[in-house]
């Protein structure tokens, strides 16, 4: 069984195209869903960009991002509530297949990580009621452990699993193949996962890795086996896209048509 449709992360060209171009892109190359980070979408207003969207025949497979939940007092994680209740209504507006939750990490100064993955969940739980009124799937997207400090308190995907088995309905996860190729329970906690999967984010890890954010890189350039971690998927029951989100200030510079024609590429040679 071959990769899953394709599709395009905005961030992926994120210094070069705004959305409008993002999916005129996608339409060019024959690149048949498109996932928008919420800044690019606020430019073109939701209404547009789902008009568009659903105009030039794309699919969303995802929203990104939600989550951030952690703060330091009550007023931030109440803010924090609010903006994920503006991204779920944004989900839903864009018919996305998921929004994409980034969980947040420590507040600053605080080094209680317990009470910071308590903050999560709570915060999930908050907002689990729009999600599921919505029917917008809110996908917990495990991250690498050494962004757990300051983007997501939630690392490997037993973990993310454990959350969607404790909160129910509405969760499931959102599987990144640069921050869970790593993780010696991966086959296991695969097996877990059946019927959860709700993304899955294509990208490599390069060796020397220079910036552990934004120096993602092509897949095929780096050492991650992503066929197996897709198979891993299907066999778990995935039978979505095959997301491309490279955060890269090298993949930045490049012109988007290449990126785009590259992925195409890649996406038939490396997935
Ligand atoms: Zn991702």
């Amino acid at each position: 069984m071959g990769p899953g449709p394709l599709s395009l992360n905005t961030v992926t060209v994120k210094e070069r195209w705004d959305l409008a171009e993002c999916i005129e892109g996608c339409a060019r190359h024959g690149i048949p869903g498109i996932s928008p980070w919420r800044d690019v979408l606020a430019a073109m207003g939701v209404d547009a960009a789902a008009r568009r969207i659903r105009e030039a025949g794309l699919s969303v497979t995802g929203l990104c991002r939600g989550g951030m939940f952690p703060a330091a007092d009550a007023e931030g994680r109440r803010r924090a509530i609010e903006d994920n209740r503006r991204a779920i209504a944004e989900a839903h507006a864009l018919q996305a297949a998921c929004l994409v939750m980034v969980c947040g990490g420590l507040p600053p100064g605080s080094k209680d990580l317990p009470g910071a993955r308590a903050m999560v969940r709570d915060g999930l739980e908050a907002i689990l009621p729009e999600a599921r009124a919505a029917g917008v799937t809110l996908a917990l997207e495990p991250l690498h452990p050494m962004t757990c400090a300051d983007r997501s308190v939630l690392s490997t995907l037993g973990q993310a699993l454990d959350l969607c088995e404790a909160l129910g309905e509405g969760t499931g996860v959102a599987l990144d193949v640069y921050h869970v190729w790593w993780d010696p329970a991966l086959e296991a906690q695969m097996a877990r996962a059946a019927g959860r999967i709700a993304a899955f984010h294509a990208c490599d890890w390069l060796v020397p890795t220079t910036d552990t954010v934004f120096d993602r890189g092509m897949m095929g350039d780096g050492v991650i086996d992503i066929p197996r971690i897709r198979a891993l998927a299907q066999a778990a029951g995935y039978a979505g896209a095959v997301e491309v989100e490279i955060l890269s200030h090298r993949w930045w510079r490049e012109e988007p048509e290449e990126v785009l024609r590259l992925m195409r590429e890649r996406h038939a040679t490396a997935c």
